[in-house]
């Protein structure tokens, strides 16, 4: 992939942050597998972080052509113990699970598929689909919600806007302070299992946003366009700032360009998650009963008696998707 805009801004972006605590994540790139796959830029997780909130998988992708790139064709594959948000910038993306949900996923709308216990799925970019722009995020499931069942909510958030700033807040609640001095406030209606906020925010050449947060909360701001000031950092596209706990407030200030810029947060997990291939768990034994199961209800393994973990799928579609082989070492689990 490449940088699109006709006059990329020039900006240092330092290796190290300014403002103490404030970490910036780079992302890497990642190819989604399959033939003419997409890559996606990964910020979430890697080394020095895991987790922000209960946030722990961040893939980023275009503006992709899909006539160039292929655009996103996963076939079916399984998730347990976690929720996936898909947030586009533009394109669509068909999706279809095992609990029954079909949708399509639009720019500025939240489609939030809750695996618990275990669900499968597929998304493929829809043939209207020019381009190709947006973000997966993972949420892990606390220990009380992560066997539930499985279920699909979708929501459409009202921006919230300002003199030269637009918040859609799709998970959990975001206040903004305005130049007059005024508190506003946007909330989503989408219950969440652990205090979470995700929102996007659009900022015109210049403007500023003053955010308050929950001082508990733990934040990352994901720069899509533009370039971005938090506080005294500079943050480039497709860097991820981490915010640790104990600000109240943010200020965002764009650069020469229009800005735009995923926040995500909330309350620390502070539970050690297991995390691998599309699995969230707490324990080798668990994710390898995942995959063994998985194997099984495709029928690339022998059968297992018992209830189907991963559904039942509406057939004649492309094959699902295979697990790769568990690594010889034991997983162990972070965060
Ligand atoms: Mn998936």
């Amino acid at each position: 992939m490449s940088n699109l805009e006709v006059q990329p801004e020039a900006i240092l972006c330092g290796a190290g942050a300014r403002h103490p605590g404030i970490e910036l994540l780079l992302p890497r790139q990642v190819p989604l597998g399959g033939p003419r796959s997409m890559n996606v830029r990964r910020t979430l997780p890697q080394k020095q972080r895991s987790l922000i909130g209960a946030w722990c998988f961040l893939d980023h992708y275009g503006p992709d052509p899909v006539g160039d790139a292929g655009g996103m064709k996963v076939p079916r594959h399984p998730h347990t113990g976690l929720q996936t948000v898909s947030w586009l910038f533009s394109g669509e993306i068909e999706h279809r699970d095992s609990a029954g949900f079909h949708a399509i996923v639009r720019p500025g709308e939240l489609n939030l598929m809750t695996a618990g216990r275990g669900i499968s799925h597929s998304e493929y970019s829809t043939a209207q689909t020019g381009m190709l722009h947006g973000a997966q995020l993972w949420i892990a499931l606390p220990d009380a919600a992560r066997h539930m069942p499985a279920t699909f909510s979708h929501y459409r958030p009202e921006p919230l806007s300002g003199e030269g700033f637009s918040l859609s807040v799709f998970l959990g609640g975001l206040g903004v302070v305005t130049a007059d001095g005024t508190d506003r406030y946007s909330a989503s209606p989408v219950s969440t299992h652990t205090e979470l906020v995700g929102a996007e925010i659009r900022l015109q050449p210049g403007a500023s946003v003053r955010i308050t947060l929950k001082e508990r909360h733990e934040h990352g701001v994901l720069l899509d366009t533009g370039a971005l000031r938090i506080g005294m950092d500079e943050l480039c596209a497709d860097q991820l700032a981490y915010l640790p706990p104990g600000s109240q407030e943010i200020t965002l200030t764009a650069g020469s360009h229009p800005a735009r810029a995923l926040l995500i947060g909330g309350e620390p997990l502070n539970e050690r998650i297991l995390m691998w291939w599309n699995f969230v768990g707490r324990t080798h034994e668990e994710i390898a009963g995942y995959r063994r199961q998985w194997q099984a209800e495709i029928g690339a393994e022998p059968a297992e008696p018992g209830i189907k973990r991963f559904g039942e799928f509406p057939g004649g579609g492309p094959a699902p998707l295979p697990a790769p082989a568990l690594p010889t070492v034991r997983l162990r689990p972070r965060g």
